[in-house]
């Protein structure tokens, strides 16, 4: 089952618990405002960003490789996983 729509794995974050967060796919907006990606992605109407044609986009790709808030392509990396099992 998917976690989120850009490859995060919302069980192992941290703020998950902290901010009493209930998971990207089971929010309307995170915490903090809102998200370009999950907004792409469910105007799409999409699972997650690996069932998208243009997968990775740029705006998926910054947010994954960014300096401080990226984990190095692993969110990309997970996209294509759940994509493979769907
Ligand atoms: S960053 Fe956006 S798309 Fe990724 S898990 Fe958080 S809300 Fe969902
Ligand atoms: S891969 Fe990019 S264009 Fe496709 S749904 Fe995700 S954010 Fe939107």
């Amino acid at each position: 089952m998917i976690e989120s729509r850009c490859g995060i794995v919302c069980s192992d974050c941290e703020y998950k618990e902290k901010m009493n967060c209930g998971g990207c796919i089971s929010i309307e907006n995170p915490f903090w405002g809102t998200c370009d990606v999950k907004a792409c992605c469910e105007k799409k109407n999409l699972d997650n960003c690996g069932m998208c044609g243009d997968f990775p986009c740029d705006l998926l790709n910054k947010f994954s490789y960014d300096e401080q808030e990226g984990d190095d392509g692993m969110r990309v990396e997970q996209c294509k996983k759940w994509c493979d099992l769907a």
